[in-house]
Protein backbone atom coordinates (compact mmCIF):
# COMPACT_ATOMS: atom_id res chain seq x y z
CA UNK A 1 0.00 0.00 0.00
CA UNK A 2 1.26 3.49 -0.40
CA UNK A 3 2.48 5.06 3.04
CA UNK A 4 0.02 6.88 4.51
CA UNK A 5 2.94 8.94 6.27
CA UNK A 6 4.59 10.10 3.00
CA UNK A 7 2.90 13.04 2.50
CA UNK A 8 6.04 14.62 4.01
CA UNK A 9 5.23 18.21 3.62
CA UNK A 10 1.49 18.20 4.64
CA UNK A 11 -1.36 20.32 2.93
CA UNK A 12 0.43 21.11 -0.40
CA UNK A 13 2.77 23.88 -0.13
CA UNK A 14 4.54 26.59 -2.61
CA UNK A 15 6.91 27.47 0.00
CA UNK A 16 10.72 27.34 -1.80
CA UNK A 17 13.24 24.93 -0.06
CA UNK A 18 15.13 26.00 2.50
CA UNK A 19 18.35 28.18 2.15
CA UNK A 20 21.49 26.59 3.58
CA UNK A 21 21.75 27.58 7.57
CA UNK A 22 24.12 30.76 7.68
CA UNK A 23 27.57 30.32 9.71
CA UNK A 24 26.25 30.74 13.06
CA UNK A 25 28.60 28.28 14.72
CA UNK A 26 31.70 28.82 13.05
CA UNK A 27 34.82 27.18 15.26
CA UNK A 28 32.33 25.96 17.70
CA UNK A 29 33.19 22.08 18.99
CA UNK A 30 29.71 20.26 19.19
CA UNK A 31 28.96 16.75 20.60
CA UNK A 32 25.48 14.95 19.83
CA UNK A 33 24.79 11.86 21.70
CA UNK A 34 22.47 9.20 19.78
CA UNK A 35 23.95 10.77 16.27
CA UNK A 36 23.86 7.79 13.90
CA UNK A 37 20.13 7.88 13.67
CA UNK A 38 17.34 9.98 13.64
CA UNK A 39 16.66 12.65 14.96
CA UNK A 40 20.61 12.97 16.88
CA UNK A 41 21.97 12.78 13.27
CA UNK A 42 20.07 15.58 12.10
CA UNK A 43 21.16 17.39 14.68
CA UNK A 44 24.69 16.62 14.40
CA UNK A 45 24.35 17.46 10.35
CA UNK A 46 22.58 20.46 11.21
CA UNK A 47 25.27 21.52 13.60
CA UNK A 48 27.92 21.19 11.09
CA UNK A 49 25.94 23.02 8.50
CA UNK A 50 25.95 26.12 10.62
CA UNK A 51 29.77 25.64 11.01
CA UNK A 52 30.44 23.02 13.77
CA UNK A 53 32.72 20.58 14.05
CA UNK A 54 30.98 17.67 15.66
CA UNK A 55 31.61 14.24 17.39
CA UNK A 56 28.66 11.63 16.65
CA UNK A 57 28.21 9.13 19.21
CA UNK A 58 26.81 6.13 18.89
CA UNK A 59 26.02 3.02 20.89
CA UNK A 60 26.03 0.38 17.75
CA UNK A 61 26.30 0.72 14.23
CA UNK A 62 29.52 2.58 13.60
CA UNK A 63 29.03 2.18 9.65
CA UNK A 64 26.03 4.90 10.40
CA UNK A 65 28.05 6.90 12.69
CA UNK A 66 31.11 7.10 10.28
CA UNK A 67 28.62 7.95 7.03
CA UNK A 68 27.31 10.60 9.70
CA UNK A 69 30.63 12.08 9.58
CA UNK A 70 31.06 11.60 6.16
CA UNK A 71 28.13 13.61 5.50
CA UNK A 72 29.23 16.81 7.86
CA UNK A 73 32.58 16.55 6.29
CA UNK A 74 31.18 17.73 3.06
CA UNK A 75 30.10 21.01 5.13
CA UNK A 76 33.41 21.81 5.48
CA UNK A 77 34.10 20.71 9.24
CA UNK A 78 35.64 18.52 11.25
CA UNK A 79 33.70 15.48 12.12
CA UNK A 80 34.68 12.15 14.66
CA UNK A 81 32.98 9.35 15.36
CA UNK A 82 32.58 8.07 19.25
CA UNK A 83 31.28 5.25 20.90
CA UNK A 84 29.42 4.92 23.98
CA UNK A 85 26.97 3.82 26.02
CA UNK A 86 25.26 6.70 27.33
CA UNK A 87 24.35 5.51 30.80
CA UNK A 88 27.48 3.82 31.87
CA UNK A 89 29.95 6.11 33.48
CA UNK A 90 33.33 5.62 32.31
CA UNK A 91 32.18 5.35 28.79
CA UNK A 92 30.77 8.57 28.96
CA UNK A 93 33.75 10.11 30.56
CA UNK A 94 36.26 8.49 28.15
CA UNK A 95 34.58 9.73 25.25
CA UNK A 96 34.57 13.70 26.88
CA UNK A 97 38.03 13.42 27.56
CA UNK A 98 38.57 11.60 23.72
CA UNK A 99 36.32 14.35 22.15
CA UNK A 100 38.44 16.89 24.26
CA UNK A 101 42.20 15.78 23.11
CA UNK A 102 40.77 15.42 19.50
CA UNK A 103 39.27 18.69 18.90
CA UNK A 104 40.97 21.37 21.98
CA UNK A 105 37.50 22.21 23.43
CA UNK A 106 34.26 21.15 23.84
CA UNK A 107 31.44 24.03 23.12
CA UNK A 108 28.09 22.40 22.97
CA UNK A 109 26.64 19.18 24.14
CA UNK A 110 23.16 17.60 22.76
CA UNK A 111 22.43 14.81 24.70
CA UNK A 112 19.93 13.79 22.38
CA UNK A 113 20.32 9.56 23.02
CA UNK A 114 17.14 7.86 24.20
CA UNK A 115 15.08 4.92 23.67
CA UNK A 116 11.76 3.32 24.49
CA UNK A 117 10.77 0.14 26.01
CA UNK A 118 7.18 -0.16 26.11
CA UNK A 119 4.12 -1.84 28.38
CA UNK A 120 1.58 -1.65 29.96
CA UNK A 121 1.92 -1.35 33.93
CA UNK A 122 0.44 -5.07 34.57
CA UNK A 123 3.48 -6.03 32.13
CA UNK A 124 6.43 -4.00 32.47
CA UNK A 125 9.65 -5.50 33.90
CA UNK A 126 11.99 -4.21 35.95
CA UNK A 127 14.24 -4.38 33.67
CA UNK A 128 12.42 -2.48 30.98
CA UNK A 129 11.57 0.21 33.56
CA UNK A 130 15.74 0.62 34.83
CA UNK A 131 17.00 0.22 31.09
CA UNK A 132 14.76 3.76 29.92
CA UNK A 133 15.40 5.54 32.98
CA UNK A 134 19.20 4.68 32.45
CA UNK A 135 19.85 6.04 29.08
CA UNK A 136 17.04 8.69 28.90
CA UNK A 137 17.75 9.83 32.25
CA UNK A 138 20.71 8.88 33.88
CA UNK A 139 22.36 9.39 30.69
CA UNK A 140 21.74 12.92 30.26
CA UNK A 141 22.71 13.73 33.82
CA UNK A 142 26.25 11.82 33.25
CA UNK A 143 26.90 13.49 29.81
CA UNK A 144 25.59 17.09 31.13
CA UNK A 145 27.89 16.70 34.02
CA UNK A 146 30.99 16.33 32.08
CA UNK A 147 29.99 18.61 29.55
CA UNK A 148 29.60 21.40 32.59
CA UNK A 149 32.80 20.52 33.99
CA UNK A 150 34.42 20.69 30.57
CA UNK A 151 32.61 24.47 30.44
CA UNK A 152 33.93 25.55 33.64
CA UNK A 153 37.81 24.29 33.40
CA UNK A 154 37.74 25.93 29.89
CA UNK A 155 36.80 29.34 31.74
CA UNK A 156 36.77 32.24 29.54
CA UNK A 157 39.63 30.78 27.16
CA UNK A 158 36.69 30.57 24.02
CA UNK A 159 36.15 32.93 22.14
CA UNK A 160 33.29 31.20 19.77
CA UNK A 161 30.76 32.68 21.60
CA UNK A 162 28.76 34.36 24.34
CA UNK A 163 27.74 31.86 26.46
CA UNK A 164 30.91 29.68 28.01
CA UNK A 165 29.00 26.23 26.64
CA UNK A 166 25.25 25.07 25.89
CA UNK A 167 23.84 21.93 26.48
CA UNK A 168 20.53 21.28 24.68
CA UNK A 169 18.52 17.80 26.49
CA UNK A 170 16.56 16.22 23.71
CA UNK A 171 12.57 15.61 25.73
CA UNK A 172 9.86 14.97 23.88
CA UNK A 173 6.29 16.60 24.67
CA UNK A 174 6.17 12.84 27.11
CA UNK A 175 7.25 15.84 29.60
CA UNK A 176 4.19 17.13 29.62
CA UNK A 177 1.21 14.77 27.91
CA UNK A 178 1.15 11.49 30.40
CA UNK A 179 1.49 8.73 28.15
CA UNK A 180 -0.55 5.43 29.02
CA UNK A 181 1.69 2.35 28.17
CA UNK A 182 4.71 4.16 28.41
CA UNK A 183 5.26 4.75 32.02
CA UNK A 184 8.99 4.69 32.27
CA UNK A 185 9.70 6.73 29.02
CA UNK A 186 6.85 9.61 30.38
CA UNK A 187 8.97 9.33 33.35
CA UNK A 188 12.48 10.33 32.21
CA UNK A 189 11.20 12.91 30.16
CA UNK A 190 9.50 14.25 32.92
CA UNK A 191 12.69 14.19 34.66
CA UNK A 192 14.79 15.58 32.03
CA UNK A 193 12.21 18.76 32.45
CA UNK A 194 13.42 18.99 35.98
CA UNK A 195 16.75 17.93 36.01
CA UNK A 196 17.34 20.96 33.24
CA UNK A 197 15.77 23.64 35.23
CA UNK A 198 17.44 23.06 38.04
CA UNK A 199 20.92 22.57 36.19
CA UNK A 200 20.07 26.02 33.85
CA UNK A 201 19.66 27.59 37.65
CA UNK A 202 22.58 26.37 39.17
CA UNK A 203 24.75 26.81 36.45
CA UNK A 204 23.80 29.90 34.34
CA UNK A 205 25.54 32.10 36.91
CA UNK A 206 28.98 30.49 35.14
CA UNK A 207 27.51 31.70 31.99
CA UNK A 208 26.43 27.84 31.05
CA UNK A 209 23.04 28.13 28.78
CA UNK A 210 20.91 24.69 29.25
CA UNK A 211 17.39 24.37 27.41
CA UNK A 212 15.35 21.52 26.24
CA UNK A 213 13.72 20.70 22.73
CA UNK A 214 10.40 18.48 23.47
CA UNK A 215 10.06 16.90 19.75
CA UNK A 216 6.21 15.74 18.85
CA UNK A 217 5.58 12.94 16.59
CA UNK A 218 8.79 13.17 14.56
CA UNK A 219 9.75 10.36 11.51
CA UNK A 220 12.59 8.39 12.60
CA UNK A 221 13.08 4.76 12.30
CA UNK A 222 12.12 3.79 15.67
CA UNK A 223 8.63 4.54 15.18
CA UNK A 224 8.26 4.46 11.55
CA UNK A 225 6.40 1.57 11.21
CA UNK A 226 3.83 3.07 14.09
CA UNK A 227 2.22 5.29 11.64
CA UNK A 228 2.35 2.98 8.73
CA UNK A 229 -1.43 1.92 8.27
CA UNK A 230 -4.22 4.81 7.57
CA UNK A 231 -5.95 4.69 10.96
CA UNK A 232 -2.86 5.02 12.15
CA UNK A 233 -1.91 7.80 10.43
CA UNK A 234 -5.51 9.36 11.03
CA UNK A 235 -5.34 8.85 14.67
CA UNK A 236 -2.23 10.51 14.66
CA UNK A 237 -3.02 13.65 12.61
CA UNK A 238 -6.27 14.51 14.99
CA UNK A 239 -3.07 15.03 17.55
CA UNK A 240 -1.07 17.53 14.99
CA UNK A 241 -2.98 20.60 14.27
CA UNK A 242 -0.46 21.42 11.82
CA UNK A 243 -1.30 18.58 9.74
CA UNK A 244 2.05 17.04 8.84
CA UNK A 245 4.32 14.44 10.68
CA UNK A 246 7.22 16.53 11.88
CA UNK A 247 10.76 15.57 9.86
CA UNK A 248 14.20 15.20 12.13
CA UNK A 249 15.42 18.56 10.03
CA UNK A 250 12.68 19.95 11.80
CA UNK A 251 14.43 19.41 14.89
CA UNK A 252 18.21 19.60 13.58
CA UNK A 253 17.37 23.58 12.86
CA UNK A 254 15.72 24.43 15.49
CA UNK A 255 19.00 23.24 18.09
CA UNK A 256 21.68 24.69 15.38
CA UNK A 257 19.54 28.17 16.24
CA UNK A 258 19.16 27.40 19.96
CA UNK A 259 22.94 26.86 20.10
CA UNK A 260 23.47 30.03 18.68
CA UNK A 261 24.31 33.91 20.13
CA UNK A 262 20.55 34.77 18.78
CA UNK A 263 19.71 32.42 21.64
CA UNK A 264 22.15 33.85 24.55
CA UNK A 265 19.01 34.68 26.87
CA UNK A 266 17.29 31.62 26.15
CA UNK A 267 18.22 29.96 29.64
CA UNK A 268 15.96 26.75 31.23
CA UNK A 269 13.71 26.61 28.27
CA UNK A 270 11.70 23.58 26.81
CA UNK A 271 11.27 24.46 23.29
CA UNK A 272 8.03 22.24 21.93
CA UNK A 273 8.61 21.50 18.40
CA UNK A 274 5.85 19.57 17.93
CA UNK A 275 3.28 21.15 15.00
CA UNK A 276 1.11 21.89 17.75
CA UNK A 277 0.59 18.45 19.60
CA UNK A 278 0.96 20.26 23.44
CA UNK A 279 -2.36 22.87 22.29
CA UNK A 280 -4.98 20.15 23.42
CA UNK A 281 -6.65 19.95 20.15
CA UNK A 282 -9.46 17.80 21.31
CA UNK A 283 -10.27 21.19 22.69
CA UNK A 284 -10.36 23.14 18.95
CA UNK A 285 -14.19 22.27 18.67
CA UNK A 286 -15.33 23.54 22.11
CA UNK A 287 -13.76 20.16 24.30
P1 LIG B 1 16.44 6.77 17.08
O1 LIG B 1 16.28 5.38 17.58
O2 LIG B 1 16.49 6.99 15.61
O3 LIG B 1 17.72 7.41 17.74
C1 LIG B 1 18.08 7.16 19.07
C2 LIG B 1 19.58 7.16 19.14
O4 LIG B 1 19.98 6.92 20.49
C3 LIG B 1 20.19 6.05 18.28
O5 LIG B 1 21.33 6.56 17.63
C4 LIG B 1 20.58 5.02 19.33
O6 LIG B 1 21.66 4.19 18.91
C5 LIG B 1 20.98 5.92 20.46
N1 LIG B 1 21.08 5.22 21.73
C6 LIG B 1 20.20 4.36 22.30
N2 LIG B 1 20.69 3.89 23.45
C7 LIG B 1 21.91 4.46 23.62
C8 LIG B 1 22.91 4.38 24.61
N3 LIG B 1 22.76 3.60 25.69
N4 LIG B 1 24.03 5.12 24.45
C9 LIG B 1 24.20 5.90 23.37
N5 LIG B 1 23.30 6.01 22.39
C10 LIG B 1 22.16 5.30 22.52
O7 LIG B 1 15.26 7.62 17.73
P2 LIG B 1 14.90 9.17 17.61
O8 LIG B 1 13.45 9.20 17.35
O9 LIG B 1 15.83 9.88 16.70
O10 LIG B 1 15.12 9.64 19.11
C11 LIG B 1 16.11 10.56 19.50
C12 LIG B 1 15.67 11.30 20.75
O11 LIG B 1 14.49 12.05 20.46
C13 LIG B 1 15.31 10.37 21.91
O12 LIG B 1 15.74 10.95 23.14
C14 LIG B 1 13.78 10.34 21.85
O13 LIG B 1 13.19 10.07 23.10
C15 LIG B 1 13.50 11.77 21.42
N6 LIG B 1 12.17 11.95 20.82
C16 LIG B 1 11.83 11.35 19.63
C17 LIG B 1 10.55 11.57 19.11
C18 LIG B 1 10.12 10.96 17.79
O14 LIG B 1 8.94 11.11 17.44
N7 LIG B 1 10.99 10.32 17.04
C19 LIG B 1 9.66 12.37 19.79
C20 LIG B 1 10.04 12.95 21.00
C21 LIG B 1 11.30 12.73 21.50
Amino acid sequence: MTDPAANRAGPQTKAPALPRLPNLLAGQKALVTGANSGIGKAVALALAEAGADVGINYVVKPEEAEEVATAARAFGVNARIYQADVSQEAQVLTMFSSFVADFGALDILVANAGLQRDASIAKMTLDEWNKVISVNLTGQFLCARAAIAQFRAQGDTRSVSRARGKIIDMSSVHQMIPWAGHVNYATSKGGIMMMMQSLAQECAPDRIRINSIAPGAIRTPINHDAWATQDAYDKLMALIPYGRIGEPEDIGKVAAWLCSDYCDYIVGATLFVDGGMTLFPGFATNG
